[in-house]
């Protein structure tokens, strides 16, 4: 006789999510955790009419037991396994465990230091933080690989422990210069370099000046500039509700959409750019970078909403041969660039041409964990709206996420209500200093109570550090 394979678990429950939507199968879905005699497990659960049972396990605690789960390899962490749990799973009441409800698991997140984070960081650890923003150093839009835009803002934040990069996700920004308690953030690894980002369950609360000082921020991003050597651009096209669509002919007046299961007006088709460019800098080092969309428009003059052939845009990126291309980039992913004259060759910041590359392997892979992360992050799915221009509609999403999560304040939802002006100024990927911009994005907000203007002492102070070279904090 064989034995049938013993697919029973007994926990805890925590951290019950709230019911998310997959896009790709139109199925439901929520997660937990399951704090087991070990170890936690992550539980996924598609039987979501059994959401209130999972909330009030874990509010009251109770020991469960979950028979004929599915295990299934982690998604999030490698090595381990994801436990699954489907309409056959059936979920009883443990009599007793022999081990207790931990308060320490990660249904409580522990307020800490920069310093104690970065000291032992564990990826995807939720941790809270309170820390002063000390510069904007990224903005884009990041966009899934379902085509769901959403906004993300990096900044240099501190306290005065230590310095790291926080990724926040959603139209908002925060104003340079105050201080912040996030929580709810978590701890990722982007090349070499720990960095911390909300998730929807973040909440960011302004609150009064912890510290006059604070720890100088490590830089995590590094410049460089050289010759364009290879370059090849992509476009993807994109329905008015965000499909990808495999062929556009731009003289026709209609495209079919499979996604949509009908036909859109090919007027309001939408492209995205992406680039692959090689550098070849002083030294005769060859290095790759991607450049998205939104850095591409704005290097090349092509404003948002328009469509040129990608061999043109090769060809201006080609074109000055006067010109270096110089680049502020994280690894392979790069976060701004422009064309600088030859003459300005004296500032290269020699750091940079002594930075080994990393392998191609290791950047797809932060490329991927970026995308990974923003899935895992934000795969609701909201409604979409056919009438919504794409720009309109991107935003609204990004806004009703917001609501949802209540990731702000009332008083930091005051600050910058213009993402999208933000984004589509030719500037916006600065040209300019970080200071500029966050004068810009805060000064535009008429309704704010909070002082835009950001401590002279610590933007000089940044800006003298973002060409540090990036001391890795972990092996
Ligand atoms: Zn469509």
């Amino acid at each position: 006789m064989l034995k049938r394979t013993k697919t029973e678990v007994e926990g805890y429950l925590h951290d019950v999510s709230p019911v998310k939507e997959a896009a790709e199968r139109k199925s439901k879905y929520f997660t937990a955790s399951l704090q087991e005699a070990t170890k936690n497990s992550r539980v996924v659960i598609f039987d979501v009419q059994r959401h209130h049972l999972f909330t009030s396990a874990q509010n009251d605690r109770t020991p469960v037991k979950l028979t004929d789960v599915v295990f299934s390899p982690s998604r999030q962490k490698k090595g381990e396994t994801d436990i699954l749990v489907n309409q056959g799973t059936s979920f009883t009441c443990a009599r007793k465990l022999d081990f207790a409800f931990d308060l320490c698991s990660e249904t409580i997140i522990l307020h800490q230091t920069l310093q104690s984070i970065l000291h032992e960081p564990r990826e995807y650890q939720r941790v809270n933080i309170t820390v002063k923003l000390l510069c904007l150093t990224e903005q884009t839009e990041s966009m899934t690989r379902r085509f769901k835009k959403m906004e993300r803002r990096c900044y240099d934040v501190a306290d005065e422990t230590g310095g790291i990069s926080l990724t926040v996700w959603g139209p908002e920004a925060l104003t340079v210069g105050k201080w912040y308690k996030v929580t709810n953030t978590s701890v990722r690894l982007f090349g070499s370099c720990f960095c911390l980002s909300t998730s929807p369950e973040s909440h960011i609360t302004m609150v009064p000046d912890v510290a006059d000082e604070v720890a100088q921020i490590v830089s995590n991003y590094k410049t460089t500039q050289g010759e364009v050597v290879t370059a090849d651009v992509n476009i993807e096209y994109l329905c008015p509700k965000q499909h990808s669509l495999t062929s556009v002919n731009a003289s026709t007046l209609m495209t079919r959409c499979q996604q949509c299961s009908a036909f859109c007006r090919t007027s309001k088709i939408s492209s995205v750019y992406r680039a692959k460019v090689s550098l070849q800098d002083k030294c005769g080092t060859i290095t790759t970078f991607m450049i998205e969309d939104i850095v591409l428009r704005t290097l090349l003059n092509v404003p948002k909403g328009t469509t040129v052939e990608t061999d043109t845009l090769v060809g201006k990126l080609f074109a000055d041969e006067n010109s270096l291309l110089q680049v502020k980039y994280r690894g392979q992913r790069v976060m701004s660039a422009e064309f600088v004259a030859l003459e300005c060759e004296t500032t290269h910041e020699p750091s940079t041409s002594t930075t080994p590359t990393t392998t191609a392997a290791r950047e797809v892979t932060d490329d991927m964990s970026d995308t990974l992360m923003l899935e895992e992050l934000f795969e609701e799915d909201t409604k979409e709206r056919a009438s919504d221009p794409q720009n309109e509609q991107a935003l609204k999403q990004g806004e009703q996420k917001i609501n949802k999560a209540t990731l702000f304040t009332k008083g930091t939802i005051a600050a910058s209500k213009q993402p999208q002006k933000s984004l589509s100024a030719d500037n916006a990927i600065n040209h300019r200093s970080d200071a500029d911009k966050t004068k810009t994005s805060a000064g535009s907000d008429k309704t704010s109570s909070v002082s835009a203007e950001p401590s002279a002492k610590h933007l000089k102070k940044t800006q003298g550090n973002n060409n540090v070279k990036a001391n890795k904090k972990n092996p």
